[in-house]
């Protein structure tokens, strides 16, 4: 299934893409997709509907982010070759893990805003997952049955408080509004293979990232595990993945984004994303 959430920010209510792509209104039988919607008998229950009874969401409506009710928002950095290249770092022998601030995450195509004073916002295509079931210890090859589901997502960075302000790649990537994530969380059982999802970028229409999730030095299954070695991944918990070489740092000089730029993502079966810088 693809489920979203659709409506103003704050007053989003779920729903889900019929067989034919139409998107229906789940809120006369469901109140939100809060975290326990992740589960997978849940969201066995959620197939079971026949979505052409429900009423039609109209198309321009806003969506929001595809779950309500997020605990933990984790990114992993660095997790493709050429982009810890580009950046100046070693190749890392263990996943980069940080986190990114939950007030940060927003609906797929809202604008995304340049904080006060900032000269070197940017931006990162990734993949993001979701989880569904409770998950400590997990082994690699148990890792995926913890995963409801998949989504696009922009790991939105500014470099200067990333890079220059000590430590904690934290600070860098939590401004408000610089998670965007759907516009629809694609359910495991669609989508069985996640490291084969093509992944792109384009600033005003030219193209900066284009690449593949087969490229990932550290798999989803490996994610999941890994982090489950040291923290307790709850259901509704979302994982970015890390970003593809063709960031704004890695230019030959850096460019940046400015107000107004438009940023477009895409992720083949994940859908689009499109940004206006504010
Ligand atoms: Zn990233």
């Amino acid at each position: 299934m693809k489920l979203f959430r659709h409506g103003a920010v704050g007053a989003e209510r779920p729903g889900a893409l019929d067989a034919q792509g139409q998107m229906r209104d789940l809120s006369l039988l469901i109140a939100d997709f809060t975290p326990e919607w992740m589960a997978p008998a849940k969201l066995d229950a959620l197939k079971a509907i026949d979505l052409t009874r429900l009423p039609l969401v109209a198309v321009g409506t806003r969506l929001g982010t595809p779950l309500a009710g997020t605990r933990q928002f984790v990114a992993i950095g660095l997790n493709y070759r050429k982009h810890a290249q580009e950046s100046g770092m070693d190749i890392p022998s263990e996943p980069v893990v940080f986190n990114k601030a939950l007030t940060c995450l927003c609906g797929p195509n809202d604008d995304i805003r340049m904080p006060e004073g900032s000269v070197a916002m940017d931006w990162e295509v990734e993949l993001g997952f979701v989880i569904g079931s409770l998950a400590r210890r997990v082994s690699q090859d148990q890792a995926l049955a913890h995963v409801a589901g998949y989504c696009l997502s922009n790991d939105v960075s500014e470099r200067d408080w990333q890079i220059k302000r000590n430590g904690q790649w934290t600070k860098g990537k939590s401004f408000d509004t610089f998670g965007p994530i759907g516009p629809w969380l694609v359910t495991s059982d669609e989508l069985p293979d996640p490291q084969n999802i093509p992944l792109q970028l384009a600033v005003n229409g030219q193209t900066r990232q284009s690449s593949s999730t087969a490229d990932m030095i550290f798999p989803v299954a490996q994610i999941v595990s890994y982090l489950s070695q040291f923290m307790t991944l709850l259901p509704g918990d979302v994982v970015i993945t890390g970003t593809p070489e063709g960031v704004g740092l890695g230019m030959k000089p850096p460019q940046f984004l400015k107000r107004g730029d438009v940023v477009t993502l895409q992720a083949g079966p994940l859908g689009t994303q499109t940004q206006r810088v504010v």
